[in-house]
């Protein structure tokens, strides 16, 4: 593992954060407000081949890794536009069905998600199950060779936008009755499907939805990879899914830091800037420190996915989601209150934030699901449920 990127990659973070001043943070939250989608941002990181960096080459992606998307994520987070459907699309979607998915489904679905002509939707969560994936009841019966799926699920993100969702469902033994996991592919136009907006506090372009499968008739190329192994290839989008969590919370932290910083120097209420004081400079420095912590541990999880160590990147990268969602949730806080009354106007982007960066907390998996997994995993404590 090196420390130092590569003359490519930091051309990469150069050529993204470039794009991404095209729009700023004011075309991001404009967007959010009118409840419209980034719709030429979204195209323009396609075109450009920002989206699927971590894609194979044969199938119309970059051929690089996740360290690379995870630096795409992190460069549009830090330019004020942290786009959600980068950690569904291309990093668990892309990286389900290029690992596990047919030929015809790698050929029918990744040129697209690279270029960003397709987006993908990612359904797990269900309201009855909540982070208990255990315990999710969206199940696939057979009728003939087709699939019947019947279920719901909650807070989807940009199912609206999308051509696809990829779900997390069960099918059904038809000898046993027993359910096993199993992972669709299905088009959102697919009769059957539907879905209704959730109300969020959250300023973002991207909503999220209730999903409902009312008997959607599936045909059976519908099933990505095989019946029998839906949790290891599950697990194959969930480190990627955990880094790019990570990317989005340290762009928003440093986004943060970088405008309390510029306010810092500028604003003068006594004699000197208001940066002299240290009450201010002090808890911005700790959190810069944070969010740069973070980073090195996500930057050590990508580097253990790329080359192939899942266990290593799965620990790294439960470590690098709490550590970043901290930063980032403490980034906001101190940046708010370095800008004083203005933290809380809608000129400065600031406040738009503190609801926003709250999500890093919570999702793709949460705080204390993750602190779980450390106590038992890294240090084999015993579990409570
Ligand atoms: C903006 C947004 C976008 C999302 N996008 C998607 C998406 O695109 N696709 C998708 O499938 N899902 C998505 N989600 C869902 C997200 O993954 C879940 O919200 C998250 O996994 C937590 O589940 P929950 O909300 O049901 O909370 P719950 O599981 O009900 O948990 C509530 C609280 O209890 C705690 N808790 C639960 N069990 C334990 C335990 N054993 N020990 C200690 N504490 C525990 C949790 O940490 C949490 O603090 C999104 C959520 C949000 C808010």
């Amino acid at each position: 593992m090196s420390f130092i990127e590569t003359e490519e990659q930091k051309a990469l973070r150069q050529a993204v954060a470039a794009m991404v001043a095209n729009y700023g943070q004011d075309y991001y939250l404009e967007k959010a407000r009118a409840g419209e989608h980034t719709t030429e941002l979204w195209n323009e990181a396609g075109k450009l081949g920002f989206i699927g960096v971590n894609l194979p080459e044969e199938y119309g992606g970059g051929g690089a890794g996740m360290y690379e998307l995870s630096l795409v994520m992190e460069e549009m987070a830090a330019g004020g536009s942290a786009l959600l459907m980068m950690v569904v699309s291309p990093a668990i979607n892309g990286t389900i069905i290029s690992k596990f998915g047919t030929e015809e489904q790698k050929k029918r679905w990744i040129p697209g998600i690279a270029d960003g002509s397709i987006t993908m939707a990612f359904a797990i969560t269900e309201p009855d199950a909540g982070s208990n994936s255990h315990r999710i009841t969206t199940t696939a019966r057979r009728d003939g060779s087709d699939w019947i799926l019947k279920g719901q699920k909650t807070f989807i993100s940009g199912i609206d936008q999308a051509q696809a969702v990829l779900v997390v469902g069960r099918t059904e033994d038809h000898k046993t009755g027993n359910l096993k996991p199993a992972l669709f592919v299905i088009p959102t136009d697919t009769p059957g499907l539907s879905w209704t907006a959730i109300d969020m506090e959250i300023i973002s372009p991207e909503s999220q939805f209730q999903v409902f499968f009312d008997d959607v008739r599936l045909p059976a190329d519908a099933l990505v990879g095989s019946e029998d192994a839906a949790i290891a290839q599950l697990f194959a989008g969930l480190n990627p899914e955990r880094i790019m969590g990570s990317a989005m919370a340290v762009g928003t932290g440093r986004l943060a830091i970088a405008k309390a910083t510029d306010y810092l120097k500028t604003r003068q209420v006594w004699k000197v800037p208001i940066g002299s004081h240290q009450g201010l400079s002090h808890p911005l420095a700790q959190i810069h420190i944070e969010v740069e912590l973070a980073k090195l541990m996500m930057q050590k999880a990508a580097t253990l996915y790329d080359a192939g160590d899942d266990f290593g990147a799965a620990e790294a990268a439960n470590m690098a989601k709490y550590a970043a969602g901290e930063a980032s949730v403490r980034a906001v806080d101190q940046a708010v209150q370095s800008l004083g009354g203005n933290g809380l106007t809608k000129e400065y982007g600031i406040a738009a934030a503190v609801t926003a960066s709250r999500l890093a907390r919570i999702a793709p998996v949460s705080r204390e699901m993750i602190l779980n997994f450390v106590a038992q995993t890294s240090l084999g404590l015993p579990r409570s449920y």
